[in-house]
Order: structure tokens, then C-alpha cells, then sequence
């Protein structure tokens, strides 16, 4: 039988809250021994159908260069335990019709949950990322009411729109702005909501009933990128993943694998500041990347070039702004889609401080791609030209230069997204061999 060489393996423990993930190469892998765990091979053919599907069991053959007879009984496991079903055919040269092998998305159902400061979304998804319902909920200000408040959420939920209730579901990610420890389930800090040093994992998963996985926002997003899209992956599986919402995030992903760092600040290159003289940060300094950058950033940009007033930088000074006319940012773009100069030129603006932000991560990492999540890349077009030459002025060789900027193709969905990958990747990762 096969499995991946060595350099795509990746040891982990059993588990499932804590897994480390390393996504399986499904054009590197090679025969394994007799001793190799069966469940091994299992997750090669699930990851190979996933990736290729709808595929024939004759390619699926091929792909994995074994006799059909070998695959047969690992083919036929996935179907009985319901992962992968059989549709369609397909027609050959030779007239044959043979079956499709899918992997079942129908009725495998995720609660995805995105915190963000003020509001919070949660949604019912099927395993692909495919958004079936959603509803917002307050963010309450502390963290330790959050496990009851998720408890009555995902109750009403499940009671419209999903019959088997928990039964149904695969599991609850929640995605945060802040860092977490994946080991822990802990929450270890997340400026722009005041929490620090919480178990949300442990506490969510016991008052809902269900397996929680908690994610800092831009990793779940960068996990979605490796285990929902596998098209886009196909090429490249070293990028990095840039969220920019409330804050600017940045998820890392070397091999197929997370970047997290010893104390799993990886990528933090939101509070790096770009221009001593900028805007004060949440984090005390100024001029950060994400103080320029983000969304509320783009929101006083506009309000500034519509009423000639300087927005209020200091935080309190600034909800208390928070008022009639501060639109939100969903609100800015779609001025700007329809044309507002002061919505454009914000817009512009957001453009150029992205594409510095993103020249420092082009320098520290080298990513093969660099993927942009928002909801400003609804107007990607206004954006893309500023932050390329951004990111050219501020990166010193062709290459590095020319490194490809793409937006998050779900601008409304791409946190919940993230959410779901965090409950779904751990079914297909690799997993140790020996
Ligand atoms: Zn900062």
C-alpha cells in the first residue's frame, strides 16, 4: 500500500482537539509497508478522491499506482462509513460506464462561529464550507459568558434547520481575533476583545455538547485555503493568508502545514508599525499595520474625506464617534462600488498600506501566494493596483516582486469558512506512520 514520504508526514497525537495538521501531497506519496496503519492509507484515498473527485476507481488506481484489487476494500470501507458515495458515470473510450467516487458533503453538517468585537456570526455549514444559515449575536463583553450564550445559539440553529440536531453535526469551530494556543485550546490573548488567558475550548464543547475547535481567525482561514479549495492549492501549498476585518491578521502555511511559532505568534505582522507618525494602535503603539489598514482604519478614511473632519484615533474618543453617520465598512464598499470618490479614494488608500504590510511579509517568509480575505476585497479591482505597487516598492528582487496577490473568493463568508476547515481538516490529515 502507500503512503507519503517521510517529509510530509508529520507525528501527531490522537487526540482530536489538538491535532497538528499536515495535508497529505497526493502527487508524493509512496508505497508503504505491510506495517503502515491501515487508517493511513484510508485518509491517502480519501485525500486523493477529494482532491480529483468525481474520479473512477481505474484512475483512483492509477493515481495511487496499485492493483485495483488493493484499493477495493479501503474504497469500500469509505463508502459504507458514509465519507465517500458513488454518483454518476462516466464515459470511457471504450463505452464502459463506471461509477464516480465524491466525498459526501450532504447532511455532514459544521456550526462554524466567528467572534468579532460588537458583533459575532454563527452559521450552520455542510463539511465543503457551503453556508446553509446564519444568524448574528451580540459579542458579549466577557469571555466566560460566551460557552452559555453559544449554548442557546446553536440551539435555535439546529432546531430550524438541521432535524438530527447534534446528532447531525461534526463539530463547532470557532474562530477568534487573537492568539491561541491549538495544544490547550486556550485563548492567550485577543487585544480588540480584552480577553486574555481563557480555556474557551474545553468550556464551549462541555456547555454545547459538541467537539470544539477554537482558531485564531487568519490560521483557520489559511486551513481553509489547504482543505476547502483544493483547486487553488493544487500549485502551491507554501502561502499566506491575510485577513483584514476589525484587525490585520496573517496565517502562514509552509508545506501544507501551519507556521504557529514557539509561542504561537507566527505572523503577526498586524502591529509592526509602518509610519511613526500614523494612527495609534489598540495595542498602545502607532502607526501599525493593521491601525492603517483595516476596516475601521478605511471607515475614518472615508468619513475624514466626506465631512473634512479628522476622525477621533484614540479608541473611547472613537466609540464614542460610533454614531448616525459612521458607516460600516460593507456600507464603504458599496459606495464605492457605485462610484463615490470619498469611498474610492479610502479605498485606494487601504490599497497602498496593504501592499506595505504585505512587501514585510513577502520579505520575512517568501510565500509562493499571497491570499487576501475581507470584505474589502469586494472591490478588488479598486485595490489590486495600489497594493501591487506597494508590494513592488517595498521587495528588492523580481521574483519576490511578482509574488501573486489573490483575493478570498467569499468576502462575506471567509472567516465561517475558516471555522469549518478547523472541524473538517482533522478527518483528512496526515497522520504518523510507525
Ligand atoms: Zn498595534
Amino acid at each position: 500500500m502507500i503512503y507519503p514520504p517521510d517529509d510530509s508526514i508529520t507525528t501527531l497525537s490522537l487526540g482530536p482537539e489538538s491535532l497538528p495538521m499536515r495535508k497529505i501531497n497526493t502527487r508524493n506519496f509512496r508505497l508503504a509497508t505491510r506495517s503502515t496503519p491501515r487508517e493511513v492509507n484510508r485518509r491517502i484515498v480519501l485525500n486523493l478522491i477529494r482532491e480529483y473527485q468525481p474520479i473512477s476507481r481505474a484512475e483512483l488506481a492509477r493515481r495511487m499506482q496499485v492493483h485495483r484489487g488493493t484499493m477495493t476494500p479501503l474504497v469500500r470501507e469509505l463508502v459504507e462509513s458514509g465519507v465517500v458515495f458513488e454518483k454518476g458515470t462516466a464515459a470511457t473510450a471504450r463505452g464502459r460506464r463506471p461509477t464516480l467516487l465524491c466525498v459526501r458533503t450532504r447532511g455532514r453538517l459544521v456550526v462554524a462561529v466567528d467572534v468579532r468585537p460588537g458583533r459575532s456570526v454563527i452559521a450552520l455549514a455542510d463539511v465543503s464550507g457551503h453556508v446553509l444559515a446564519r444568524d448574528a449575536f451580540d459579542t458579549p463583553d466577557s469571555p466566560a459568558e460566551l460557552p452559555e450564550l453559544l449554548a442557546t445559539e446553536v440551539a435555535s440553529l439546529l432546531r430550524e434547520h438541521a432535524p438530527d440536531g447534534v446528532e447531525g453535526c461534526q463539530g463547532l469551530g470557532i474562530v477568534l481575533p487573537g492568539m491561541v494556543d491549538r495544544k490547550t485550546g486556550r485563548l492567550i490573548y485577543a487585544p480588540r476583545l480584552g480577553w486574555r488567558d481563557v480555556d474557551l475550548r474545553s468550556a464551549v464543547a462541555q456547555r454545547v455538547g459538541m467537539r470544539c475547535y477554537i482558531e485564531s481567525a487568519p490560521i483557520a482561514c489559511a486551513l481553509a485555503r489547504l482543505w476547502l479549495e483544493p483547486d487553488a492549492t493544487r500549485a502551491v501549498n507554501s502561502f499566506a493568508y491575510v485577513s483584514v476585518s476589525d484587525g490585520i491578521g496573517v496565517g502562514l502555511a509552509f508545506n501544507g502545514e501551519m507556521l504557529r511559532g514557539e509561542a504561537h505568534t507566527a505572523g503577526e505582522f498586524g502591529h509592526v508599525s509602518l509610519d511613526s507618525s500614523g494612527p495609534e494602535c489598540v495595542c498602545g503603539r502607532v502607526g501599525c499595520w493593521e491601525a492603517m489598514a483595516c476596516n475601521s482604519a478605511t471607515v475614518d478614511r472615508y468619513v475624514e474625506r466626506l465631512t473634512g473632519n479628522v476622525q477621533p484615533r484614540n479608541g473611547t474618543a472613537k466609540r464614542a464617534a460610533r454614531g448616525a453617520i459612521r458607516p460600516g465598512i460593507d456600507e464603504v464598499v458599496r459606495r464605492a462600488r457605485g462610484g463615490e470618490p470619498a469611498a474610492v479614494s479610502a479605498l485606494v488608500e487601504t490599497g497602498e498600506h496593504i501592499g506595505k504590510g504585505l512587501a514585510l511579509v513577502v520579505n520575512a517568509f517568501n510565500p509562493g501566494r499571497i491570499f487576501v480575505g475581507g470584505e474589502i476585497t469586494a472591490v478588488w479591482e479598486l485595490l489590486e493596483g495600489p497594493i501591487r505597487d506597494a508590494l513592488a516598492a517595498g521587495t528588492i528582487t523580481d521574483r519576490t516582486r511578482a509574488t501573486p496577490v489573490v483575493p478570498d473568493s467569499a468576502p462575506a463568508e471567509y472567516r465561517l469558512r475558516g471555522a469549518v476547515a478547523l472541524v473538517t481538516a482533522p478527518g483528512y490529515a496526515a497522520l504518523a506512520v510507525g
